[in-house]
């Protein structure tokens, strides 16, 4: 019996429910990672997260052909297309002459349509596509209230989830001990066209090389382990430590998480085992707590497809956004981190420079945007899909549901953040600031975090003219909070 597994965001060899389950059913198991020209050919040519995909997918090249290396013969072969996946999956399953496609879950509206659109075309020559789930801890419909209903409140589904939460749940889905009883992969002679043995060079995929090893961003499972080992040895402040953005306080394996160079299993176990008495039960029961947030988004986008485009809250459909070339103006300007407030602009240079951006600054930038600039929450959205390393649709769009006060447990619309008052709460020293925007550095601490109401004297000393140096700020957020409020007026009628 042959199988075929199909990787696309769960890109490591352990603890991975589909090639777990091919390798319990078949003898002789294939895998293959589909760079999908439905996706990638809309990118440009430096992407971080190819990158990362092409660097991971290498190790998880020699990590597969160790399996079941015991008789000096590879293990798993790991063959790599670049063609658009509903027609190459198919392609290669009746090519290699296999009896299932094995892959799991992917629920984003998109994948869910290739998906059916795969399986259908495996269907029709005999070919079953089996899916598990693997990327959350629960997904779709498996914690939902007493009523039989999801939830779209995050404290009572945190509450079911941790009541549901047991041991088995969390048990490592083994792969080495069945891989050794392999048959041995037959030479890779008779691949198909188009096919590869292991990831081909990053530019024959018509990619370049980005500044992701300069960032020092590390790839792959040994990445994912490198910095859970680093995470773990500083858990115990993650509390204390994760709104500040100039502290090296979360994780940073959101993008591990994203593309399944870790294992969510692995994660909840090892905070979860932290949570009960000792130094460090706080800090692991705060981020424990964010990777139930994470279920959470995912079972939200399942739930409740429409929040694609349209507010978790459908009243909010009601708001009217700025629009036209000013609004177009201010949009660029948040892009490019031109808004004159320090900490957003700082933010964003960070998501421009790195593909990263911290939590907190998340969401004082997506607060901005909607309230200080009045523009709609999807332009933000999209923007923060195309730059950020770690993106994922559910977790994206809840965030910016959130900020912007339309989405299922968001922020009340009154409760406007003020840049000002974050910059000096979370980034105290302006230490962040001054890292991200140089051009500020020297200013004193007391004038970083609104350098348009500091005395002209002391940006005199420094030699820092607003205008030329640095923008004056482009709205003011008193009246924009004002505007806000009664844009939001709609909301509040019967
Ligand atoms: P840690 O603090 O170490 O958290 C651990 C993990 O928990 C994260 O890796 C992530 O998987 C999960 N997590 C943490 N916070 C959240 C949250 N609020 N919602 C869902 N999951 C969470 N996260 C993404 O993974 N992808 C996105 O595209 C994304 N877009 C966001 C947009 C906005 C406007 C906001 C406010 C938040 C967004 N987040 C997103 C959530 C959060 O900002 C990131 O997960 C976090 O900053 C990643 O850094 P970390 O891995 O060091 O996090």
């Amino acid at each position: 019996d042959r199988a075929l597994v199909w990787f696309r965001r769960d890109l490591r060899s352990t603890d991975n429910a589909a090639l777990h389950r091919a390798l319990l059913a078949a003898r002789e198991v294939w895998c293959v990672f589909v760079f999908d020209r439905d996706i990638l050919d809309s990118l440009p040519s430096r992407d971080r997260r190819v990158e990362f995909i092409h660097d991971s997918l290498v190790e998880l090249d020699r990590d597969l052909a160790d399996l079941g290396d015991d008789h000096g013969r590879a293990g798993v072969r790991l063959l790599v297309v670049h063609d658009s996946a509903i027609d190459a999956v198919p392609a290669l399953a009746r090519a290699l002459d296999v009896r299932a496609v094995y892959a799991n879950h992917d629920d984003e509206p998109a994948s869910l349509a290739r998906d059916a659109a795969v399986a259908d075309a495996l269907e029709r020559t005999g070919i079953a596509l089996r899916t598990s789930k693997d990327h959350v801890v629960f997904e779709r419909s498996e914690v939902l209230t007493l009523a039989g209903k999801p939830y779209s409140v995050f404290t009572p589904y945190k509450n079911a989830w941790l009541k549901q939460l047991e041991p088995h749940v969390l048990e490592a889905y083994p792969v080495a001990p069945h891989a050794a009883a392999l048959a041995p992969v037959p030479p890779v002679a008779d691949l198909p066209a188009g096919v590869t043995a292991g990831p081909p060079a990053l530019e024959s995929l018509g990619f370049e090389r980005t500044n992701l090893h300069e960032l020092r961003v590390p790839t792959g499972a040994s990445g994912a382990q490198h910095l859970l080992a680093d995470f773990l040895d500083r858990i115990g402040d993650y509390e204390d430590t994760r709104n500040f953005p100039a502290v090296k306080g979360p994780s940073y394996l959101s993008v591990h998480l994203r593309f399944g160079t870790v294992s969510i299993r692995e994660l909840v176990r090892v905070a979860w085992e932290r949570t009960g008495p000792g130094p460090a039960a706080r800090g692991a029961q705060v981020w424990l707590s964010e990777l139930i947030w994470r279920d959470f988004y995912h079972q939200i986008l399942h739930h409740h497809p429409r929040v694609v485009s349209r507010s978790f809250k459908p009243e909010y459909d009601g708001v009217v956004w700025e629009t036209g070339p000013h609004a177009d103006e201010l949009f660029t300007a948040w892009c490019e981190g031109r808004t004159g407030y320090p900490l957003v602009d700082a933010a964003m240079a960070q998501i421009n420079q790195t593909g990263y951006m911290h939590n907190r600054l998340r969401m004082v930038v997506a607060s901005f945007l909607t309230k200080d600039l009045g523009l709609d929450w999807r332009r933000g959205e999209r923007y923060f899909a195309r730059q950020l390393i770690d993106f994922d649709l559910a977790a994206n769009n809840g965030g910016w549901q959130w900020a912007a006060s339309t989405g299922c447990d968001a922020q009340p619309y009154f409760r406007i953040f003020n840049p000002v008052s974050q910059s000096q709460k979370f980034d105290p020293d302006g230490t962040f600031i001054r890292r991200y925007l140089p051009q500020l550095a020297a200013l004193p601490t007391s004038s970083i975090h609104a350098p348009w109401a500091a005395p002209p004297m002391e940006l005199l000393a420094v030699g820092v003219e607003l205008g030329r140096d640095y923008p004056e700020p482009v709205v003011d957020h008193a009246e924009a909070r004002l505007r806000t409020l009664a844009r939001y007026g709609v909301v509040k009628a019967p």
